[in-house]
């Protein structure tokens, strides 16, 4: 059964991971947000290269105490914690917590008081943040996110009994390109320092991940430049990074089998063996999701004509598209399709019960190898 596989990259992963460290300066704490794939492969690959996990729910604190027992992580965020959650975070010796609303710091202030041990909390922020030479303003606009500034000022200034406000949490925007980022972090820690006289900022995540060119890469050194010099203007501060889909996108590959492909009113459909319940992010992101055709060496069956192509899966919904319009060459039944940046919310954002289809497999190793190999066994009769 040549049944989709999700093969992920821990070499390629740990390379990467490497970079972004060390192109950010030492005192800049890298955090991994681990919502954007909390696989445990990938939890172990990044353990020794990151300075800690961003955690959101109690869910990724079970997972974080079973793949790295031992390892407190070093944040736990979300808009909507209860109580249980918080106490989780609590009882998990969470590094600090990131608060998002006056109510929520009342009610971790009280199970910290009844649990004799101080919360250390970074009050989420949605600032306004005006990006220099874009007419663009981030953050400041109604949002389930973070508490408006004069709350964080007075939460700041009148914590309740039971938590320690130690600075500053903003997670603004995503799909920021490295000088914007670094804009909205030196913005986001003048206002802190000025405001909150903040000791530590969390400044999010959000780098850009551009689905239409594979090779590039977010520009983490001139990132580094630009927190480089916010810790020169504030030399005690503890900054900390935290970003997700940067961090993995690229090590993740799905791999689908052409189970049929066919004209309909003129366009050329090329049908896998898999679809969006696996990989949901093109239709989570609305973009086409990029992919390499492995040609099966024994194939003898139908063709497209090498021109513009729509991929689709098994759901019996007009929505399972996962590229449209691509031009990758002639695509035939039996052809392996190799989707790329398949890392990051990917498999851990999809619907993987609609239809109840089997799930893919998963293994470790060069998606690349894995597609050649499967293209060079007989197909499926
Ligand atoms: C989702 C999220 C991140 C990670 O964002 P990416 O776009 O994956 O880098 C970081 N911080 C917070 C608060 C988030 O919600």
């Amino acid at each position: 059964m040549n049944g989709p596989v999700y093969v992920h990259d821990l070499d390629g992963l740990a390379a990467h991971a490497r970079s972004i460290r060390a192109a950010l300066p030492s005192r800049v704490e890298l955090l991994y947000a681990v919502k954007a794939n909390p696989d445990p492969d990938v939890l172990q690959t990044l353990a020794p290269v990151v300075d800690g996990f961003e955690t959101a729910s109690r869910g990724e604190l079970r997972r974080m105490a079973e793949v790295l027992p031992g390892r407190a992580p070093a944040a736990f965020a979300g808009p909507g914690k209860t109580a249980e959650d918080l106490a989780a975070a609590l009882a998990a010796g969470v590094d600090r917590i990131h608060v998002e609303s006056p109510a929520e710091l009342r009610r971790l202030g009280a199970l910290a008081v009844a649990g004799g041990t101080p919360a250390r909390v970074l009050l989420r922020v949605n600032l306004p943040v005006e990006a220099p030479g874009a007419s663009l303003i981030m953050g400041g606009r109604p949002s389930p996110f973070g508490m408006d500034p004069t709350d964080a000022v007075e939460c700041a200034r009148h914590p309740p009994p039971g938590v320690e406000v130690r600075g500053v949490h903003a997670h603004l925007a995503s799909g920021l390109d490295a000088p914007l980022a670094g804009a909205v972090a030196a913005a986001v820690v003048r206002w802190a320092v000025a405001e909150v006289d903040a000791a530590e900022v969390d400044v999010g995540g959000g780098m850009a991940v551009d689905y239409a060119d594979p090779a590039a890469r977010f520009d983490w050194v001139g990132y580094g430049r630009a927190l480089a010099n916010v810790l020169d203007a504030h030399p005690g501060l503890r900054l900390r990074v935290e970003p997700g889909r940067s961090v993995t996108a690229y090590c993740g590959a799905y791999l689908a089998e052409v189970i049929d492909v066919k004209r309909s009113h003129g366009e050329w459909f090329v049908v896998v063996a898999g679809g969006t319940h696996h990989l949901r992010t093109p239709a989570a992101k609305g973009h086409p999701q990029p992919f390499t055709v492995h040609r099966r060496q024994d194939a003898d069956g139908p063709r497209t004509d090498g021109g513009p192509v729509t991929v689709v899966g098994q759901l019996c919904t007009p929505k399972d598209v996962l590229s449209r319009s691509a031009t990758a060459g002639p695509i035939g039944v039996g052809d392996v399709l190799l989707f790329a940046m398949a890392g990051a919310y990917a498999w851990n954002i999809s619907h993987r019960d609609f239809l109840l289809h089997d799930p893919p497999a998963f293994r470790t190793g060069d998606p690349e190898q894995v597609a050649a190999d499967w293209a060079a066994r007989p197909a499926r009769s």
